[in-house]
Parts: C-alpha cells; structure tokens; sequence
C-alpha cells in the first residue's frame, strides 16, 4: 500500500493526488464510482464573488483565492479543461428579481447595465431582461474535461474500491476526501442536497457568457461551451434520491427559455441529477481529524471552484504537517 491513500476520487480528491504527486509523494486514490457523484453533473462555474449576501468572508476569501490559481492549475493539467475566461452576466427579469440581487451587486462594487447593454454583449437575451451586472472574475471550466485529464495524468494510482472503513486502509496517512460518502466514513455532517441539470446542444455562440439569473422568482443558470453544449442548472432540493422529476425539468427549461428564447431550438440531450456535499453552514472541511487522517470534503455548490485551493492547502499539511493559516476557518473540529 502507499504511503498516502486518498480516499474519493471525485475532483477534489484527484485535485490533491495530483498536487501531491507533482510534490513527488507515492499516493494511491481508492474511489466508489461516478454513481451519485456531484462533478459529473456540475456546471462549472467558477463563482467567487458568492451567490448570496450571507456568504461568510472567510469562505468567499477562500473562493477568491482559489478563482486566482484556476488559470495556472488549467494549464498545469496540459490539455484542453474548457477553462474560459468571458466571464458572467448576473441578470435580473423583474422588479422583484432586481431588489433580490441589488445587495450582492452592491457588494460586488459592479456598475448596473441596462438593458440594451447586455443585449449587445449577449444579443439572444429576451427583452423582458430589465437590469444586469458583468463579471470578468467570474468564469468556467469543464468539470468533465477536468476529470478526465486528473484521470489521466494520475493512471494506475486510481484503483476502484469503495472503503467502509477508514481503519481497513493500510497508509501512514489518510486523505478522506468522499464528498457525500465522507459522512458514512468519518461521522462528519456532510448531507446530500440534490441537484437537476439539463444539457443542451445549439449552434456555438448562441450564448456568449455565463448567464446566472433571477427569472420571475426562479434561479437559472445557463453555461455555455465552445462546442455549442449548454448546462442548465440547478434545482436545489434536500432530498437524498437521484430521479430526475417532471416538475424539475420543467422548471429549469421554463426559466432557461423565458431567459433566452431562442434555446427552445436546441437538443435537449441530457437530464441528470446529482448530491451536493453539503455542510451545516455551506463551508467545506479541511485539515486534521487525527494523527493519521485528513479530511477535504463539503466543498457544496463550489467544489470545482474550490479543487486547486484545496489541493495546494491539503498537500502542504500532509506533507509538511504545517497548516495553512487559512485552514483555521474550515477546521473539520468545529462540529
Ligand atoms: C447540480 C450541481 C451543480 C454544481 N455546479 C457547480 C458549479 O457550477 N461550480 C462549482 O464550483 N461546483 C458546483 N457543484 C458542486 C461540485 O460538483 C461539488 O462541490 C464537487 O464535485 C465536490 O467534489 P468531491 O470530489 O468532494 O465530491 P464528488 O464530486 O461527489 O466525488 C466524490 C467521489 O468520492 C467517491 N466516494 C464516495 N464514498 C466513497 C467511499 N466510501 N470509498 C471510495 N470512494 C468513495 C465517489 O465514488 C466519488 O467519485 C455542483 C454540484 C451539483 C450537484
């Protein structure tokens, strides 16, 4: 057995194998399967400006960080991760939607675009549109693409197995990093909250940036990549199933058409659902839970976001033992 075992091979935990590895650590990543896994479904957004007026500014910091070292970690992977830099158009359709996001971009310090504004960044905008901001720091990535080149890079050192103990694995040191499966195996409070996506495929360029919206009350996002894919997302539901519902499909198409009109012409060509790993107060947790294992979980809406912070700050503590000052915030001890 290695000397590290890394528990999770979702995109957090092939974030820090990889990181670990570059350092020149012998690693071996044990990993259940993409089933009920949350980056397959993930849009993508790379949000650090947080989505809500209540986001702790230690986390948004940690967010920050995270959104500076995205550039250099896409490049450090060595092939095409969709990482795109266009940036984001938060949007709000009514009077109502506008008063709900108006803190946040006040927050945010962004100058409001009226209407005609955003439709000449993003000509396919409806004209129900009323108000918007533009955000440059606020991008996107492809979560599978990431996944794909982690999986590569690492080879051989990925062994499937699902662990259903921590004391069954053989290493000096543990790094528990299971998303929604780190409950089952440290009796941390990590919870599933279910989230439905859609993907669509149009003509490329139809939408030009990343579109996160308040449409009648509704919160859609709508990510557009090069090769014309667009993801749809998300509901947000604290239920602990997979299936993807009627109700939820056509909420998401209803706002995401009533948004830009003209996706009523693509292929609707995947619905699926996903678990958020979810903490009691939306932070995730990192570092210590005893001499021998290291947590890096409940990373919620932001783990592509959060995956190369997270690695950079998991590997220095397992390999040098010094934590972060950073971490104190996301200490696994504060439940
Ligand atoms: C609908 C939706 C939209 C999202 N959109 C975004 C977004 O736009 N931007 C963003 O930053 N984040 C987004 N997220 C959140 C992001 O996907 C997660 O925070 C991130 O995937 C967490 O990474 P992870 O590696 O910890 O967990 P996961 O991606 O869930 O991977 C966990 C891995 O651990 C393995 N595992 C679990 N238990 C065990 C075990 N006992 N033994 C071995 N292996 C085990 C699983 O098989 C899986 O491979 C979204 C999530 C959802 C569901």
């Amino acid at each position: 057995m290695s000397d590290i075992v890394v528990v999770g091979g979702g995109i957090v935990g092939l974030s820090i194998a990889w990181r670990l590895v570059s350092r020149g650590a012998d690693v071996t990543v044990l990993d259940g399967g993409d089933e009920g896994a949350a980056w397959p479904v993930a849009a993508g957004m790379l949000a650090p400006g947080g989505e809500s007026e209540h986001e702790d500014p230690a986390l948004i910091r940690l967010m920050e960080r995270s959104a500076d070292r995205w550039p250099d970690f896409a490049a450090e992977l060595g092939v095409g991760v969709g990482y795109d830099d266009a940036g984001t158009l938060s949007l709000a359709m009514t009077a109502d939607d506008l008063a709900g996001r108006a803190r946040v971009w006040t927050r945010q310090a962004l100058p409001l675009l009226r209407p005609s504004e955003l439709r000449e960044l993003e000509p396919a905008l409806s004209v129900r549109v009323r108000a918007g901001v533009f955000s440059s720091r606020e991008r996107q990535v492809d979560p599978r693409k990431v996944v794909s080149a982690l999986r590569e890079r690492l080879g051989a050192r990925i062994v499937p197995k699902r662990v259903t103990a921590v004391s069954d694995v053989d290493a000096r040191t543990v790094v528990v990093a299971a998303g929604c499966g780190t409950a089952a195996l440290t009796g941390l409070p990590v919870r599933p909250v279910k989230g439905q996506v859609l993907r669509l495929r149009g003509e490329p360029g139809l939408v030009r940036h990343v579109l996160d919206a308040a449409v009648d009350g509704r919160e859609v996002y709508v990510v557009p990549r090069a090769d014309g894919e667009v993801v749809v997302g998300a509901t947000q539901e604290e239920r602990t199933d997979l299936t993807v519902t009627a109700g939820g499909v056509h909420e998401l198409l209803r706002a995401a058409l009533d948004l830009v009109p003209a996706l009523a012409e693509c292929e609707l060509t995947e619905t699926t659902a996903g678990h958020r790993p979810g903490t009691p107060d939306n932070a995730p947790l990192l570092g210590r839970l005893d001499d021998r294992v290291v947590v890096a979980a409940g990373h919620f809406r932001n783990g592509i976001l959060l995956a190369p912070v997270t690695a950079d700050l998991i590997a220095e503590l397992v390999l040098t033992g010094e934590a972060d000052p950073m971490l104190a915030d996301f200490s696994p001890g504060r439940f």
